[in-house]
């Protein structure tokens, strides 16, 4: 019999990538987390056959069943995506619970890409998510990871001061010095020069991609999404 884990988790990869765009479309809006979803025009409750992740939107050609407002293709490209990104984790990573934590990983990285950047804070509880998965048994020596967390957490809270007081602006939110922070957990000391790079690369790409679709950056652009892109390169890729 073929191996039934790559499909377990793409089909829990889909079920959490409706939860995280739930999430991200509820929490900053200040919608309960908890109660049943509903479509946003109209107020229907939705039923279980509208919230089978993809599938729903594609059977109903991407509107709601009561009202038939368009519903955004967000919707299914983050449950296919967080689908794929599952199943790839399942496919190329050796042990399946580092499978899973780095799968969690991704998700909560993805939550946490979409809110700021349409809303510009990283919540609280994504990051903490983040650092949480970083000290799960048997990843990396606890000595390592504290000690990057530690690093990257004032490395990024000196910046933050350093900049405030000389140039009178803020270069880093304190949501991303907790997101660094989380990062360095995750990565150890020694991860700190390559996530930096691919950070500010990643950063400096965002605001060129930005300016070449005329959006305005003159106010800066939230740096969560080149955080959490970074993290996760750095902890795929066989960085040195
Ligand atoms: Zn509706």
């Amino acid at each position: 019999m073929s191996d039934p884990l790559p499909l377990f988790f793409a089909l829990t990869g889909a079920c959490f990538g409706s939860l995280t765009a739930a999430m991200a479309w509820r929490l900053p809006r200040g919608v309960t987390v908890w109660g049943r979803s509903a479509c946003p025009s109209c107020g229907h409750v939705l039923g279980p056959l509208d919230l089978i992740p993809l599938l729903s939107w594609l059977l109903l050609r991407g509107r709601c069943r009561h009202c038939h407002t368009p519903v955004s293709a967000a919707y299914p490209l983050i449950e296919g995506g967080t689908a794929l990104f599952w199943t790839l984790c399942a496919l190329l990573l050796p042990d399946p619970v580092l499978a899973l934590t780095v799968s969690l990983l991704g998700t909560c990285l993805l939550f946490l890409a979409l809110v700021d950047a349409r809303w510009r804070y990283l919540p609280d509880a994504g990051v903490l998510l983040v650092a949480l998965l970083a000290l799960v048994p048997g990843r990396m020596d606890v000595i390592d990871s504290l000690s990057g967390g530690l690093t990257f957490g004032f490395l990024a809270l000196g910046v933050r001061w350093l900049v405030g007081r000389h140039l009178g602006r803020e270069a880093l939110g304190l949501g991303d010095v907790k997101l660094m922070a989380a990062a360095g957990l995750w990565l150890g000391p020694f991860g700190l020069p390559p996530f930096l790079i691919l950070s500010g690369l990643t950063g400096i790409g965002q605001v060129l991609l930005l300016r070449a679709a005329g959006r305005q950056t003159s106010d800066g652009v939230p740096f969560g999404p080149a955080l959490s892109l970074s993290l996760l390169a750095c902890v795929l890729l066989p960085i040195p």
